[in-house]
């Protein structure tokens, strides 16, 4: 299985506080160092809608590369592409709605534009992809969404690796099970808004998604509940995986130690609960 941490794209992105590029780096530095076989380390979309995620170049050229890490970034479109690919990483994040209502306010286009937007950014990347369709599970406009049309929307992707993302964390166990079951994505982004979010993760890897993506410490929000909690956090995942026997590859004590440095330069308890508990090693 691979975890894939976010904290440094998708936390950061929906945290109040923006690092400066350095710190930003740093972070990516800290997880690679934890050996986190996958990072979303940048986005590369507008600075002036995403001021979080300004200046990605110099994040990605602040990095020291650690071997058997993936660096990963967003990208929307075909510049973004442009960018991500100029800037070295080694992976390209393309993220696509469930639902119209969805896609329309976050990204100014309809369903069918994103994946047309999608499809060309697959064709001429150099890169791997990994597609992540966001509101799987259900959206804040349109309520609970159909699986057929996830379903659906995943066969138009044969051969580019799938995530399907629990964005407003509304998911439970036989939803995540059933969908991944169905469309038979490798991937599973969730949120832990409503505590769903770690039984959700055992679901989606007992259903056959061996790629979770999580953030250090439970960084980020969610989008449309804004006191609520974000991502899952990658600590709590690798101390339940790894306490039920399966290997996660990630030093849970480096990963532990990096929340705790996030904490003070945050100046304010993160939402994992691991990272405060420490590790147990059972004796
Ligand atoms: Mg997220």
């Amino acid at each position: 299985m691979t975890i894939c941490d976010v904290g440094p794209r998708d936390g950061l992105q929906n945290e109040p506080e923006t690092l400066v590029p350095s710190v930003r780096a740093e972070l990516v530095d800290r997880l690679a160092a934890a050996r986190l076989p996958r990072i979303e380390a940048a986005s590369f979309v507008r600075a002036d809608t995403v001021p979080q995620m300004a200046a990605a170049e110099e994040v990605v050229a602040s990095i020291q590369r650690r071997e058997g890490t993936e660096y990963s970034g967003l990208a929307l479109n075909e510049k973004g592409y442009d960018r991500l690919a100029a800037a070295g990483l080694d992976r390209v994040n393309f993220t696509l709605a469930a639902t119209d209502s969805f896609s329309r306010r976050n990204a100014n286009q309809s369903v069918e534009e994103a994946v047309a937007a999608a499809a060309s950014v697959i064709e001429r990347a150099a890169l791997p992809v990994t597609l992540t369709i966001s509101v799987a599970f259900g959206c804040p406009f349109e309520g609970p969404v159909d699986p057929g049309v996830v379903a659906d929307l995943a066969a138009r992707f044969p051969s580019t690796e799938v995530v399907l993302a629990d964005t407003i964390g509304v998911a439970t166990p036989r939803q995540v099970r059933e969908l991944v079951e169905r469309t038979r994505a490798p991937g599973v982004h969730l949120h832990n808004t409503r505590n769903t979010g770690y039984a959700n993760a055992v679901a989606a890897l007992e259903a056959g998604a061996p790629l979770l993506d999580a953030s250090c410490g439970g960084l980020g929000g969610c989008p449309y509940a804004p006191r609520a909690t974000g991502n899952i956090a990658t600590e709590e995942l690798v101390y339940l995986l790894e306490g039920d026997g399966i290997e996660t590859g990630v030093d849970l004590d480096a990963l532990i130690e990096t929340s705790v440095w996030l904490e003070g330069l945050l100046g304010r308890r993160l939402e994992g609960q691991v990272y405060r508990a420490g590790a147990w090693a059972g004796d």
